[in-house]
């Protein structure tokens, strides 16, 4: 992932430190490259106009051109602005948000997990319940919402032994809203810390998958709610999440198959359609390929 990007951002970045001087066609002429770059990484037009008009705006509008070192200075622009893109500082794993996830009201707490069939879904709430018992030290459970999709529970109940947290147990015929109470009891019953709700998925999003995860959410009070996006679709991916915004109150996104070699523009274009921070990214298909989601540690992977 990124491949591409970092490649073609390099080969500015090299132009524009090779100079000794820079003025402000050469500033316009740089940020024209890197627009075409983000655009064919699939980064989303509004984010890339964005981006552009932030660092040309930094960059000619200070002393930046004035300095000794013009080239250097504007390529750190680039990179401020690429983590701010991603999230900025403040939501980089070094920070108080450092784990991303808001654990700490009264147990159980709960949260929620929503997003389209195929997009990681079931194997990313076993992975972070793996992640919340092992680096939080709390104890997790997980149920599956998921009626309409056959074995959806039971799949969930096979990774619940996988990474030893507990599922609810199976009852067939229960409705997801039904599903969702039964679960809540439970928890409250065996002291449970933290309750993940795997809910259901559909293969587009529609008025129903909406309906359904609102009347989820309306019955358990998530304190987190996290729209799951295989980041291997792209332009499709920041569409899913626009839809999903819309709709039901996200606290963030968890990014799936970020191991992949897809061009990356969902990753970039995430945050700012959102308005959410990017709190996990899903490497692999074994269930401790999670990693918590550091803006400047993408940002420097892209930059080189
Ligand atoms: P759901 O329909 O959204 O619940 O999707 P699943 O959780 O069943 O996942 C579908 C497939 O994607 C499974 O084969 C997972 O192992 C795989 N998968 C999930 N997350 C990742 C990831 O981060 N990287 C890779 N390579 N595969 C993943």
């Amino acid at each position: 992932m990124f491949d591409n990007l970092s490649d073609r951002l390099g080969n500015v970045f090299d132009r524009l430190r090779g100079r000794g001087a820079l003025n402000e066609a050469d500033v316009r002429e740089a940020m024209r490259e890197i627009r075409v770059a983000l655009l064919e990484a699939d980064v989303a037009l509004p984010v890339a106009r964005r981006f552009i008009d932030a660092v040309t705006e930094k960059a000619i509008g200070q002393d930046v051109l004035r300095s000794v070192t013009p080239g250097q200075q504007v390529v750190k622009i680039v990179h401020d602005e690429l983590v701010e893109m991603l999230g900025g500082a403040a939501e980089d794993g070094g920070s108080a948000q450092a784990e991303g996830l808001n654990l700490n009201a009264r147990p159980p707490v709960v949260v929620m997990m929503v997003g389209l069939q195929g997009s990681g879904k079931t194997t990313t709430t076993a992975k972070l319940a793996k992640y919340i018992r092992e680096k939080h030290g709390k104890k997790a459970l997980m149920a599956s919402l998921d009626v309409a999709r056959p074995a959806a529970q039971e799949q969930l109940a096979v990774l619940g032994t996988q990474v030893d947290v507990a599922t609810l147990p199976i009852l067939q015929g229960q409705q997801p809203v039904d599903i969702a109470r039964r679960a809540l009891e439970s928890a409250r019953l065996q002291n449970i810390d933290v309750l993940l709700l795997d809910t259901a998925g559909r293969l587009h999003v529609d008025q129903a998958l909406m309906e359904e995860m609102k009347a989820v959410a309306g019955v358990s009070a998530p304190t987190e709610v996290l729209l799951v996006v295989d980041a291997l679709t792209g332009q499709d991916a920041v569409n899913v999440a626009q839809s999903f915004s819309g709709e039901v109150p996200l606290t963030g996104v968890i990014l799936t198959r970020m191991d992949g070699d897809a061009r990356g523009g969902a990753a970039l274009s995430m945050r700012h359609v959102t308005g959410k921070p990017i709190k996990f990214a899903g490497t692999g298909e074994k269930l401790d390929a999670l990693e918590a989601f550091h803006p400047g540690r993408v940002a420097d992977r892209i930059l080189g």
